[in-house]
């Protein structure tokens, strides 16, 4: 398969995880619990990839401008995520009614759609520049893809949304996984923007949306899958470079 087709495939596939989350919480799946595995393995993984791959790519193919757009995609989430939007968290929306009204739950669907858009940017950028690279993005992404189709599902039936709404959120953020896909694979000259942007994104989720999270669980098991994360990180390239 060629690289084009690999990254959509891919980009696919990681999109579609973004549903299924958003299926686990309506169906109010019993498996729902597991997914705070994902969240701690992603949040390790995620935050190797993006220290130990995208910065130094993204330094390497950008010098002068990549720290600076590394800092805009950090700043970039902050705002959209958590600045615009009044009330947003990773995990089930629990607090209801008291900061979420119909309106601010389609605010977080905005802030994260543009996040998604640059998990897409991502893994295309990632086969931009190596297979190796696209592979390690693509899992970085696949990780945390569950959560996140399951806390947007959430976030819109605490706004008072019905099932229908929630699904369609969790499924408009596989969609934009898949437009930022394709828009680097369209346009690989983008990738210079394209890594170092996406790379200060990874690094607001991991450190910022996911590793609370991780710390609001009791007792220290979790707190150890997410060195869990860092762990496989360096055994996936352990085994890529052999
Ligand atoms: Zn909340
Ligand atoms: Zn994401």
């Amino acid at each position: 398969m060629n690289t084009f087709w690999l990254s959509l495939v891919l980009g696919l596939g990681a999109g579609l995880a973004d549903y299924i989350g958003g299926l686990l919480l309506v169906k109010r799946s019993p498996s729902a619990r597991s997914l705070r595995y994902f969240v701690a393995v992603g949040a390790g993984f995620m935050l190797s990839a993006a220290l130990l791959e995208m910065v130094p790519e993204g330094l390497a193919i950008y010098p002068h401008w990549s720290p600076l757009l590394l800092l805009g995609g950090y700043c970039g989430v902050h705002l959209l995520e958590h600045t615009l939007v009044p009330h947003f968290h990773f995990g089930e929306e629990t607090h209801h009614h008291e900061f979420l009204s119909a309106r601010t739950s389609y605010s977080v669907l905005l802030g994260l759609a543009t996040h998604t858009f640059f998990d897409g940017i991502a893994i295309g950028s990632g086969f931009v520049l190596s297979r190796w690279l696209g592979w390690v993005l693509f899992f970085a992404v696949f990780l945390h893809k569950l959560p996140e189709g399951f806390t947007v599902a959430s976030v819109m039936l605490a706004g008072g949304r019905g099932k229908l709404a929630a699904l369609n959120s969790a499924l408009a953020l596989g969609v934009t996984t898949v437009l930022g896909v394709l828009v680097i694979s369209l346009a690989p000259s983008w990738v210079r923007f394209g890594l170092p942007l996406s790379a200060g994104v990874t690094i607001y989720v991991a450190g910022t949306d996911l590793v609370p999270e991780v710390n609001r669980e009791p007792g220290i098991r979790m707190a150890l899958v997410f060195f869990g994360g860092v762990v496989l990180f360096f055994l996936l390239r352990t085994l890529a470079h052999i």
